[in-house]
């Protein structure tokens, strides 16, 4: 946050001037240090010798596309990644967060919704240093450690992105409690109000894929009808 760290760096990937240039100024004015890529392929230049601390990247960019640098990214860096869409298909944010993104934002948004998505994220981030100290939480099928974060389900390690771990440690953390989907979206993306909460409906999807014997009767993440998702020991 800016006032505990006054040198965040957030890197803006954007070939729309108009865009870039109004962001930048709303985010220097929230006291963020900002550096500017108009194309996908000198922004992948630029983070494979500088990794900043957050990304706003744009889906569709000259020379290198927004999920392809996204690709390329995951697989040396959980830098966190706010997307711009301008598209309003489902399936396109869907397609970023799979690839690892941690939060999209549809064009037109207004600057300071965009702001306060960049708040949440480092809120997040910050949060999650501190779960860093805290306990492993295990079950006889499960384990899922906030320090080193690795999760073990039924003897093999499984690899989740940074927002999946963060929403199975909550729900393990709170057995048999049940969560709305705006309640998970507040407690792992720090804000519910500019965020589409299927986005909470995809993540429980890949977790159940990827720790559930069979992920279309999940025996651990349960939908609990009309009210959300709980974790069953
Ligand atoms: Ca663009």
């Amino acid at each position: 946050m800016p006032d505990e760290n006054p040198v965040t760096l957030i890197a803006i990937v954007e070939d729309e001037p108009s865009i870039s240039e109004v962001v930048s100024l709303y985010l220097n004015r929230a006291g963020y240090q900002v550096q500017l890529y108009p194309d996908g392929l000198a922004a992948q230049k630029a983070f494979s010798l500088k990794v900043p601390d957050l990304i706003i990247l744009d889906v569709m960019l000259p020379g290198m596309d927004g999920f392809a640098l996204t690709r390329s990214l995951r697989d040396h860096s959980d830098v966190p990644i706010l997307m711009l869409t301008s598209r309003r298909e489902e399936s396109d944010r869907i397609a970023g967060l799979e690839l690892g993104a941690d939060d999209y934002v549809v064009k037109p948004f207004s600057p300071q919704e965009l702001v306060s998505r960049v708040r949440a994220v480092l809120r997040r981030i910050a949060k999650d240093e501190k779960n860093k100290t805290a306990a492993p939480v295990t079950f006889p099928s499960l384990s899922v450690d906030p320090q080193t974060r690795i999760v073990v389900a039924r003897g093999q390690e499984v690899l989740l992105t940074a927002k999946e771990f963060d929403m199975l440690y909550h729900l393990v953390r709170h057995p048999r409690q049940v969560f709305s989907r705006d309640q998970l979206l507040e407690s792992i993306w720090g804000i519910s109000e500019f965020i589409d909460p299927s986005t909470v409906t995809v993540h429980i999807r890949r977790l159940r894929e990827k720790i559930e014997i069979d992920p279309a009767n999940p025996a651990h993440l349960q939908t609990v009808w009309g009210v959300g998702y709980k974790f069953e020991p």
